[in-house]
């Protein structure tokens, strides 16, 4: 996929452009033959009829402008419709699943931004660059980024998962996860968060990969871990339940297209 990320706008509106137009946690997607959904791709006319807000430019793919916005269910024209974000994984080319997370990112921190943190004063919009600039005491803020860990932990080829409180599959298992502190690095934050969410100390944490994670402004960092010392002994704020896991015994757990499910995908091929 051919994307180009930039806020520099063309002078001029053409024909048509992709527009990535958000409703609460829905994306709204074009009906096509046989079950599919497309990102719409929108000439100027029936972008008056959905009187969006908070439009946005954020990047060109196939030679298109890209933007994103907001819009009112009732706004909805004929032959579209609204899709949660993560239930459109699947659905669309992957490369556009990844533009989309892009741009509900870009237009959440734009909606969140609008007042200076340090003074209160209206933000505006800079134009070279996706960020935010108060007119008043010149305080600049860019699109809000929240890294988390995310830990495959392994002891005599068994996997630590747990059932977070908040999950909304209420058999869904995952491996465990949790925000980086200011001051924290990567693999002190992996150790803390597996002590405090489940009492294992772990050893030998790796690096896998990241991955953008978009609900609603996470970047995921993966790692795997060694079990070193400690009884399972879950912190009930975070977990309702967490197991040692063969491979050949797991529960319920996230998908390939998330960290989270490839991170066990690597436990499963490398501890059967
Ligand atoms: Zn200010």
């Amino acid at each position: 996929m051919d994307f180009i990320k930039t806020a520099l706008e063309p002078s001029k509106f053409s024909d048509k452009a992709y527009f990535f137009v958000f409703s609460g946690h829905n994306i709204l997607v074009k009906e096509e033959p046989d079950n599919f959904v497309s990102i719409p791709c929108i000439e100027e006319k029936v972008l008056a009829q959905m009187k969006l807000n908070g439009i946005c430019f954020f990047g060109k793919v196939k030679n298109l402008s890209c933007y994103c916005g907001r819009i009112t269910p009732e706004n909805i024209p004929d032959k579209y419709k609204m899709i949660n974000l993560r239930a459109l994984y699947g659905k669309i080319d992957n490369g556009f699943w990844s533009i989309a997370g892009y741009a509900r990112q870009i237009c959440d921190w734009n909606m969140n931004f609008k007042f200076c943190g340090r003074c209160g004063a209206q933000t505006k919009t800079k134009k070279d660059e996706h960020a935010r600039v108060c007119p008043k005491c010149n305080l600049i803020s860019y699109p809000r980024i929240s890294p988390a860990i995310i830990t495959a932990v392994v002891k005599d080829k068994q996997i630590l998962l747990g059932r977070g409180v908040n999950f909304p599959d209420k058999k869904m298992f995952s491996v465990l996860a949790g925000f980086v502190e200011p001051g924290e690095a990567l693999e002190d934050c992996v150790k803390r968060e597996i002590f405090e969410e489940s009492g294992i100390k772990v050893k030998n944490i790796q690096y896998v990969k990241s991955q953008s994670w978009p609900f609603p402004d996470s970047l995921m960092i993966g790692f795997t871990a060694e079990y070193e010392s400690g009884e399972l002994s879950i912190d009930s704020q975070e977990l309702a339940e967490a197991g040692w896991f063969k491979s050949d015994n797991l529960p319920i757990v996230p998908g390939k297209q998330t960290l989270a499910g490839e991170l066990i995908e690597w436990f499963v091929q490398n501890h059967s």
